[in-house]
């Protein structure tokens, strides 16, 4: 239901893109093939447990489609990951890729897993158990995994080491295979921080563009790599990050976060709860606890949902009050959140664009690892700021030329590119 339903919002484009390209006949036929993954691959992956018990995991790696390059796209461990929500997640980077500009497909992959349940020893068994099963499909030449929800360069690392044991090679461009590796394992620098950096990037273009007048609010969702390295980017630009959440509820303070404190306090707390870090002291009395859901309907400038898909939907989309919409989480608005979002006039952001700084840096890790390079920080956020540059011109001038939203101008942008592979 969730693919049919992000599908959807594509499907609305083919007349549009129809206009434009005078091929119904191989507009139609590409429709046709990008409406399912290329392959769908299941696994069961066992497990012998701490206390001596068998217990079999469901993972999934989902290849949506390769016209453009080799599938790309992260991992996820979270206890509801399902076929249909990666799927969703698959379609989506081969979209990405193709609005950015880069060689690349799109894929998915994912373990249904809550790993705070887990050991450090069940974790990294598990990660090498799932790389075992889906070897034949990944490599350099098919198909390249990296982080996404709950995991990180440790598990990308842990994975890594499995797929060289299993290669039996030294080759070290075999590293490509993977990228969100640490620093120390060939990883790119920047990697880490790209996505939260790519969002900064495009969300500026957009405040120049509108002529937008600073100081502005924000509310931030999710304060995992993507929620905190984004907020700590807009702080250091002296935007007012007013409310901040994590999976046990958020907070809230006028005044602004400084998020490097309050990720400083939650990691000694083990709760975001209660760390109202403002300027360079936390005091209980700067600000106050919200729910999650109250996070997303406060009076703001910019919200961004930066944790998990369908967040916004039919329930609350009318009693958002932001009048722009960063999505850094993939796919965080339903189709009936977008189309009541934009009928109210919400610039909506979206996340093929939004968030399309990581998997930009992790091609550049692959590059690096294919040629034996190390690129510097500089260099890959400069190389980032291009590529963004690029797509964001593109999408704001179909935008305009067309008097469209920013999702329909993105997904026509990638049209283009995928259609034209698809021609020849
Ligand atoms: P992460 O695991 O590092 O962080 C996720 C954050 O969301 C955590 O702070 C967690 O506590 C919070 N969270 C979980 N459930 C929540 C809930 N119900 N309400 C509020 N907060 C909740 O994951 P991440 O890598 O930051 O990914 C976040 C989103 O960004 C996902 O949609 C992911 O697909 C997308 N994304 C990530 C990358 C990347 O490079 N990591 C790139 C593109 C898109």
């Amino acid at each position: 239901m969730i693919f049919e339903n992000t599908f959807k919002k594509f499907l609305e484009v083919k007349d549009l893109f129809k206009n434009l390209v005078n091929d119904n006949k191989r507009i139609e036929e590409l429709f046709k093939i990008l409406e399912k993954p290329q392959r769908e691959i299941k696994v069961r992956i066992p497990l012998k447990k701490d206390n001596g018990e068998l217990e079999i995991f469901e993972g999934y790696r989902i290849q949506h489609n390769n016209f453009l390059g080799v599938y790309k796209g992260g991992i996820r461990y979270f206890k509801e990951v399902n076929e249909d929500e990666i799927k969703t997640l698959a379609f989506l980077m081969t979209i990405k890729c193709s609005l950015v500009g880069l060689s690349l497909g799109g894929a998915k992959g994912g373990i249904k897993v809550d790993p705070k349940t887990l050991s450090e020893r069940e974790l990294e068994n598990l990660s090498k158990e799932y790389v075992k099963k889906i070897y034949d499909f990944i490599g350099p030449a098919k198909d390249i995994p990296a982080p996404d929800v709950n995991t990180n360069s440790k598990i990308i690392d842990w994975m890594v080491d499995e797929y060289l044991n299993i290669s039996n090679s030294k080759d070290m461009k075999l590293k490509a295979t993977f990228t969100g590796k640490s620093i120390e394992n060939n990883g790119s620098e920047g990697r880490e921080e790209a996505t939260g950096k790519g969002g900064e990037i495009i969300l500026e273009k957009i405040v120049q563009k509108l002529n937008i007048k600073k100081p502005l609010t924000i509310a931030i969702q999710g304060f995992g790599n993507v929620g905190y390295n984004l907020a700590e980017f807009l702080y250091q630009r002296g935007y007012k990050i007013i409310a901040l959440s994590d999976s046990k509820g958020g907070i809230y303070s006028k005044e602004g976060f400084n998020p490097e404190l309050v990720m400083k306090c939650k990691k000694e707390k083990g709760m975001i709860s209660g760390c109202y870090c403002v300027g360079s002291i936390c005091d209980p009395k700067l600000g106050k606890d919200i729910l999650n859901e109250e996070l997303l309907e406060i009076d703001v400038d910019i919200l961004i949902p930066s944790a998990l898909e369908n967040v916004i939907n039919q329930k609350n989309a009318d009693k958002i009050k932001a009048k722009i919409i960063l999505e850094m989480a993939n796919n965080p608005l339903t189709e009936e959140a977008d189309k009541i979002l934009n009928k109210k006039g919400v610039i909506i952001i979206p996340d093929i664009l939004a968030n399309s700084g990581g998997v930009i840096v992790s091609y550049f890790e692959m590059l690096q690892n294919l040629n034996n390079e190390k690129w510097s920080k500089e260099k890959v956020f400069n190389e980032l700021e291009k590529y963004l540059n690029k797509s964001f011109n593109e999408v704001w001038q179909i935008k305009e030329n067309l008097n469209i939203d920013l999702r329909k101008a993105s997904f026509i942008v990638a049209l283009k590119r995928l259609f034209e592979k698809y021609k020849t």
